[in-house]
């Protein structure tokens, strides 16, 4: 476990990816989780996306979210944008850091935004385009980087190319999500190898589902591998949109009490993102599938 790396940056989702995934919740209790998990040490949240409002009703408030967060400066929030208006509009809220994404199948791309890849990456060069003619820096997420719920299983080769293609056009950084859940530690190391040997020189982010059960083991994998960047949902918020009743995002809760055993330092104080899941699991009013919520840290003991 040599390449181990003694410190993960941890990015917080659950306001964003989790609570689009989960029913409608009010405007004042997402700016109260934001507050919540900027007081557990994490230090990257993904607070909003700024979607049609039709699309997706669960950000249709993402303005108001934004202006009711007092931003902690020692904090980096971020918002995704499916597209140039929506990257427009982060970039009018005073968002420092974008994400785009793009789908590796295109099959899931053309249900998703009735584009192919290829096309969603030419919109993607533009937002990066305007992005950093702001000084904003963008992050293209590539999703169903480990399968797809229509096409299966899709080749490493073909995910590495779809990033090679975000990096030519100048992104700062990638991420690879699972989207669907399909991930193993095998095929992490694939992937990861892959896209390690073309471009050793880009950030690169994780972006694991638990949906199969395999998500912290797939954490492990990457850890061996040196990645050093994780996404994280608190409590587990956000379900799987292909598998109803399915999980989806790790719990952040889960990731740092697991890596911190390891010596691995990711700055979160494990009680307060508990504490926070607890919140998030009082906001959308359903039991969140983090263990590590029901059960407390493995140090917990009980009075003899
Ligand atoms: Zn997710």
């Amino acid at each position: 476990m040599s390449d181990v790396p003694a410190r993960i940056s941890v990015r917080e989702v659950g306001p964003r990816d989790g609570l689009q995934n989960e029913d409608p919740v009010p405007a004042a209790a997402k700016i109260a989780l934001i507050g919540s998990l900027a007081r557990t040490g994490v230090r990257r949240i993904e607070a909003v996306s700024f979607v049609r409002p039709e699309a997706i009703p669960q950000m249709a408030d993402a303005d108001e979210v934004w202006a009711g967060v007092q931003p902690d400066p020692a904090i980096r929030y971020s918002a995704l944008a499916p597209n140039l208006r929506g990257a427009r509009r982060a970039l009018d809220a005073g968002f420092t850091e974008i994400e785009v994404v793009v789908s590796a199948s295109d099959t899931h791309n053309r249900k998703n935004v009735n584009r192919s890849t290829e096309e969603s990456l030419d919109d993607i060069a533009r937002i990066i385009d305007e992005a950093h003619q702001r000084d904003v820096a963008c992050q293209v997420i590539v999703s169903t980087a480990w399968g797809c719920p229509y096409e299966g299983d899709v080749p490493v080769s073909r995910v590495v190319a779809v990033a090679g293609r975000a990096v030519a056009d100048g992104a700062d950084s990638v991420s690879f999500g699972d989207t669907t859940g399909m991930a193993t530690p095998r095929r992490v190391a694939e992937l990861v190898g892959a896209f390690r040997s073309a471009h050793p020189d880009v950030p690169l982010n994780l972006h694991f589902h638990n949906t199969r059960g395999t998500g912290l083991a797939n954490v492990l994998a990457a850890l061996e591998l040196g990645v050093d960047d994780f996404d994280a949902s608190v409590g587990g918020l956000g379900g799987c949109p292909y598998a109803p009743g399915a999980t989806g995002n790790i719990a952040t809760e889960e990731l740092v009490h697991m890596v911190a055993d390891m010596g691995v330092s990711t700055g979160v104080d494990l009680d307060a993102m508990i504490g926070a899941a607890a919140e998030a699991e009082r906001i959308v009013g359903r039991t969140l599938p983090s263990q590590v919520l029901r059960a407390g840290p493995r140090t917990r003991t009980i009075p003899g």
